[in-house]
């Protein structure tokens, strides 16, 4: 059977202000998706709020700390009644603590767990029993090639390698039910993440940029558009027989 457009859906993006999230929300929309911003601060999802009505989308802004169980079952209550029942979630809310093993704190390490890996469990598990009850469902994580090991990056590399176990072991778990999960994971892209980090090793960001270079051989850093189109794959309704997979979206070879 070949499906030949996909059906309008109720999405959720998490961490969508800015960055990856945004452009995933926008692409999202662009493919005829409602979609429902989670982030910190919902006033700070307003520019995302209008990219998804320009494509003539409903968006929802939710203020909303993935780390945080009750939050999260609080945030897919307030979607499903506002937009109905999530059909689509993307785990992409993450930050970074960097320090070498013998500076990193236990709170650098939790920390980064808990909005990277816990932040997909509690999202993944809020969202399913209305995945299952529609037969339907497309999970998609983010990861980053820093699951492959990254110097000072030991709890954000563990989180990510972590995000690619749970997502193999869900895409066997909810694959009876029409849900598939997969994972992207991105190499360098240009965010205000990048940028902070390099700001906190004082580096200029042309000069990461071209450290960055090495190891990228398709002549440019990545951007947001070169992860929400890898998305937007695993989010399709015709991506149906694709699930437990991670894709390394970095410019070279990888994984
Ligand atoms: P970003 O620019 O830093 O944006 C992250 C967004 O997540 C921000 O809006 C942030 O809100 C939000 N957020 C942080 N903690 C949250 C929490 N506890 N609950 C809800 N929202 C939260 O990051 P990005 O570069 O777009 O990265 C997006 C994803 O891609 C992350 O998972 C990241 O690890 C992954 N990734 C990025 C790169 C890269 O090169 N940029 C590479 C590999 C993987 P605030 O602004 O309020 O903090």
């Amino acid at each position: 059977m070949i499906i030949e457009q996909s059906a309008s859906r109720v999405a959720i993006v998490t961490g969508a202000a800015r960055g990856i999230g945004a452009a995933v929300a926008g692409r999202l929309a662009a493919d005829g998706h409602d979609v429902a911003l989670f982030d910190l601060d919902a006033a700070n999802c307003s520019d995302t709020v209008a990219m998804v009505e320009a494509h003539g989308r409903r968006a929802v802004a939710v203020a909303c700390d993935v780390a945080d169980e009750a939050a999260v079952a609080r945030g897919v209550d307030e979607v499903t009644h506002q937009l109905g029942a999530p059909a689509i979630l993307v785990n992409n809310a993450g930050i970074v603590r960097d320090r070498t093993l013998a500076r990193m704190s236990l709170e650098d390490w939790e920390v980064v767990l808990s909005v990277n890996l816990r932040s997909v469990f509690l999202m993944s598990r809020a969202v399913q029993p209305h995945m299952r009850a529609m037969g339907y469902g497309r999970i998609v994580n983010l990861s980053s090639i820093a699951a492959l090991g990254v110097f000072g990056e030991a709890n954000y590399s563990a989180a990510k390698a972590g995000v690619q176990g749970i997502t193999r072991t869900l895409a066997i778990e909810l694959g009876p039910h029409g849900i598939t999960v997969n994972a992207v994971a991105p190499g360098f892209i240009v965010t205000d993440m990048t940028r902070a980090i390099a700001e906190r090793i004082k580096m200029p960001f042309d000069d990461m940029v071209a450290t960055m270079m090495r190891d990228i051989h398709v002549g440019r850093p990545g951007v947001p558009d070169d992860i929400s189109h890898a998305v937007a794959f695993f989010a399709d309704e015709r991506s149906a027989f694709v699930t437990g997979q991670v894709l390394y979206v970095a410019g070279a070879p990888r994984g």
